[in-house]
């Protein structure tokens, strides 16, 4: 379980890392994209602001090379010491000075000695020697135009110098026209413009600028250093190829901005413009939150997809396992019912033993029951065997030859009878176990009434019987039907033994089934749903007596032979007992 848990956290850290990446994308594909309409005005404007900054200068460029060969200052040039010549100078140059607005204009010797001026008392420090060793009046002397930054006055004037030569008229240089731009002036008209623009020297400090709060910065490479304290760091990123920036500028200076730069050559410095960008920040920072929760909200349908196909899995599994435990079960049983079968057919078996053993019982319980009768049976022919016998002895010494003869065919009569008596109980004794077969049912009737002649001529029972005409044949063993026959007629004669009227009926009837009849006029059935059950017996128990087994084996044996016995109260008293068998087929008659 905590495997799985720990599976899906890693799933879910996986799924976010890669939405951040997507996301981190995002914002920067679309921040790029919102950068380059900055950049494309922030680039124009810039242009424009180098463009008028440098015909501004150009202005003062072509004022000192054109004043330059004005005839005052080569009068000058040739005779310095002049003050006539000085003064008229000095008023041309002032007069020039007043009209273009430059900060001052003067003229020097070719070895810086300061010979007119428009405003003398500033000029001092353009004649100092620093500024006769300086790049733009050196380059002068050589007859070119010197320009570059010129010093700063006292109450923090910024200046541009342009340094044009004066010709001699026999060639050289006679003197050096300086012109001051005065770059305050030249800031006036656009400061606080947009974008924010400054011009940087070679040295990186910003000299003009439209936001005089960054004058005189000096901006390295990732590195701020303010006029007045220490170099503070800033932050630049390349986004493709925009660089922005988040540069403490001032507020007046947007922070984050994108940067452009631009070198303006004509005056020996380098533009630079910063252009706000809040707004594709802000447009990045929309998509790349947007892309953020729609990846969010797809994980979470897609988790949520996930669960649910877990839980359905889990669900599904446990179900199968109940399933499988299920079938387990069923197939323990069904092992168990087959086991169960088995045993059940083992016990039937054992049942069909016992009940050939107690059909055994029963027959030799009947013959018990008979055997008083029986012996009085045997007992009488013999006994009439012997008198005939002795008879005859005494007829022959008598010479009576004839009733002699008498005498002994009534003696081979009985011992006849006698023999048929003894044949008729092996017969019984015998155990039948063949399957039923083509019988004729008014021997099978008749055999059953001599084995039980005695003992109805004992308790004096009428005995109405008319054997049938032709043979009634059915399909029963004739053994095991012959002891059924018995049993009725026993238990005929158990219920007529003490009753006024004893009359036995025995019919046999062909069709529709061959049925035999057997009724008494005895004390009829005390329980007749319950006379077939084994064991069931209203007679005192003995061997003499009842075991209760009779009309059960006989139930049995007439279901064996696919008949069907039953028995049941007359209207009139007594008791019927209905035996119907199967009649035999015409091809098993015919055999
Ligand atoms: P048993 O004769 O040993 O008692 P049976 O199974 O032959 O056993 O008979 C069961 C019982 O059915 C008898 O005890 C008796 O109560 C009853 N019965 C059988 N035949 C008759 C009959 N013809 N008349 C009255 N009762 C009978």
């Amino acid at each position: 379980m905590t495997r799985d848990l720990r599976r899906r956290a890693a799933i879910i850290a996986i799924y976010l890392a890669v939405t951040l990446a997507l996301v981190w994308g995002v914002h920067a594909a679309s921040y790029r994209q919102a950068l380059s309409p900055l950049r494309e005005r922030g680039e124009a404007d810039l242009a424009l602001t180098v463009d008028r900054l440098t015909s501004q200068m150009q202005r003062y460029q072509d004022l000192a090379v054109l004043m330059a060969a004005h005839p005052a200052l080569r009068n000058l040039a040739r005779q310095p010491a002049s003050t006539e010549l000085r003064e008229a100078a000095s008023d041309l140059l002032l007069n020039a000075a007043d009209r273009t607005t430059a900060l001052n204009i003067a003229y020097l010797s070719p070895t810086g000695e300061l010979l007119a001026a428009a405003r003398p008392e500033t000029a001092r420090t353009v004649a100092s020697p620093a500024f006769r060793n300086g790049a733009e009046f050196r380059r002068a002397l050589t007859g070119a135009l010197g320009w570059g930054i010129g010093p700063s006055g006292t109450d923090g004037t910024r200046s541009y110098l342009f340094a044009a030569p004066s010709y001699a008229p026999e060639g050289g240089v006679s003197g050096v026209l300086l012109v001051a731009v005065d770059v305050d002036l030249l800031e006036q008209a656009w400061r606080g413009d947009n974008p924010a623009v400054w011009f940087t020297d070679p040295r990186g400090r910003i000299f003009i600028s439209n936001r005089s709060e960054l004058l005189n910065w000096t901006i390295g490479d990732g590195v701020l250093t303010p006029p007045d304290g220490g170099p503070l760091p800033f932050e630049r990123r390349l986004i493709g190829d925009n660089e922005v920036w988040r540069a403490p500028l001032g507020n007046y200076v947007p922070d984050p901005a994108l940067v452009l730069m631009r070198d303006a050559p004509q005056v020996g410095m380098r533009a630079t413009a910063l252009v706000a960008e809040g707004g594709a920040a802000r447009i990045a920072m929309l998509q790349a939150a947007v892309a953020g929760l729609v990846l969010l909200a797809f994980g979470a349908l897609l988790f949520w997809a996930t669960e649910r196909r877990r839980v359905l899995a889990v669900a599904n599994a446990l179900l199968e396992n109940r399933v499988a435990e299920r079938t387990a079960e069923l197939s323990g049983a069904n092992n168990m019912l087959r086991r169960e079968v088995a045993e059940r057919q083992e016990a039937e078996a054992a049942l069909k033993r016992a009940q050939a053993e107690l059909v055994q019982a029963g027959k030799l319980s009947a013959l018990g029951q008979m055997s008083a009768g029986l012996s009085h049976e045997l007992n009488q022919p013999l006994m009439a065997i012997r008198q005939f016998a002795e008879n005859g002895t005494l007829l022959v010494e008598r010479g009576k030859v004839d009733q002699a003869a008498g005498n002994l065919t009534r003696i081979s009569e009985l011992a006849g009878r006698m023999g048929r008596i003894i044949r008729n109980l092996r017969a019984f004794a015998r155990q039948e176990s063949e399957p039923a077969r083509p019988v004729d049912l008014g021997q099978i009737v008749a055999t059953a009434l001599e084995m039980t002649e005695a003992r109805l001529a004992k308790d004096g029972i009428t005995l109405d019987w008319q054997p049938p005409q032709a043979p009634v044949q059915a399909m029963a063993g004739e053994v095991r039907l012959a002891q059924v026959m018995v049993n009725l007629i026993t238990n005929a004669a158990d219920a007529m033994a003490d009753g006024p009227r004893r009359d036995l009926t025995i019919t046999l009837t062909p069709s529709p089934r061959p049925t035999i009849r057997v009724s008494d006029t005895g004390t009829g059935i005390a329980q007749p749903e319950r006379i077939f059950d084994p064991f069931y017996s209203t007679k005192e128990v003995g061997a003499a007596k009842g075991m209760g087994l009779g009309l059960s084996i006989s139930y049995g044996m007439i279901q064996s032979f696919g008949g069907e016995i039953r028995g049941r109260n007359r209207k009139g008293g007594g008791a019927e007992f209905v035996i119907e068998l199967p009649a035999v087929r015409d091809e098993l008659a015919a055999e």
